[in-house]
């Protein structure tokens, strides 16, 4: 008798999507990327996720009968605990979708877990990364977005719907400031994530401030505006490193988790970024109790490993 020792775990993202291929000791034993078409709808889009994990399991000799189960992590809000997809930031077609059910149709009966993907993030770090032994743990995403995933008595925390951890929508200046891709004015994302920053500094521009800085703003150009000490850049540091302090201090308030494990782009900048935003965050900290900031040691895999995780969530 042929045995379920095989998982997949599929990193879906807002350009590209990633597949792995894991065997019984959790292995990485094949591995494959594409780019995430946002003019597909939900059936067209899982259809090509289906045939991309048929040709990963026949180029590494497995059959489909031998898959134990496929994980999906979407950057999506993800119903629990059925996995139905409410909506997706970043590929508004996959909408309102029974994903786990269609995929489970398509691949003989084979088990599927669809979560989101900052879930996915946070079970990677706490099982395997830098949470190994956390009871409770704080995944916090610094890139093009801010978000986080919540590990409370060791297991995952999915809230009443399912969209626990959207902290990037906390609202920290009510009305005021860039609208976020949510609708909402104020969230904490539109002063913290790197894809905001251009925003505010041609705002600053547009009010007469001087700067060295040119279009299009990336985090080098801020990184390297910031180190020769240019004003408009200093600024958009100070202001970027003191909302996540503002956000990182609410979720830790409110939570008392004490282990943060930070991932995600932001980090790479040529800055002291950790540095800089421990710094603020100990100002609003008037307890003292130890807090760690730790970063993720998984790299770019976690995403993957963490896909196939929410099989057992
Ligand atoms: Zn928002």
């Amino acid at each position: 008798m042929q045995t379920k020792k095989y998982t997949v775990g599929i990193d879906v993202g807002g350009t590209k999507t990633a597949y792995g291929l894991f065997d019984a000791e959790k292995k990485l034993i094949g591995r494959s990327r594409h780019f995430s078409d946002a003019k597909l709808p939900p059936e067209a889009f899982f259809d090509q996720i289906i045939e991309n994990i048929r040709v990963l399991c026949t180029e590494a000799g497995v059959v489909e009968s031998e898959l134990a189960g496929v994980g999906v992590g979407m950057p999506s809000f993800v119903r629990a605990p059925d996995g139905y997809i409410i909506r997706t930031a970043n590929l508004p077609l996959i909408r309102d979708f029974p994903a786990p059910e269609y995929l489970t149709r398509a691949l003989g009966g084979t088990t599927v877990a669809v979560g989101n993907d900052m879930h996915a993030g946070a079970l990677a770090e706490h099982r395997y990364g830098a949470g190994r032994g956390a009871e409770n743990m704080l995944y916090c995403l610094m890139s093009t977005g801010i978000s986080s995933g919540i590990i409370i008595g060791g297991r995952l925390f999915r809230g009443s719907y399912g969209f626990s951890g959207e902290s990037g929508h906390m609202i920290v200046t009510p009305g005021e400031g860039p609208e976020c891709g949510c609708g909402n004015r104020g969230c904490v994302s539109a002063y913290a994530s790197a894809s905001r920053i251009p925003v505010h500094i041609r705002k600053w521009i547009e009010d007469g401030e001087k700067t060295s800085l040119t279009e299009p703003f990336s985090t080098v150009q801020i990184a390297e505006g910031y180190n020769r000490g240019d004003k408009l850049a200093v600024r958009a540091v100070e202001q970027m490193t003191r909302y996540m302090a503002v956000w990182l201090f609410n979720l830790y308030i409110t939570l008392n988790i004490s282990c943060f494990v930070f991932g995600g782009g932001l980090l790479n900048m040529d800055l002291p970024l950790l540095k800089l935003v421990r710094e603020k965050f100990d100002a609003f900290d008037k307890g003292g109790m130890p807090v760690s900031f730790k970063t993720a040691e998984l790299g770019e895999d976690f995403g993957i490993i963490g896909a196939a995780e929410l099989l057992k969530a």
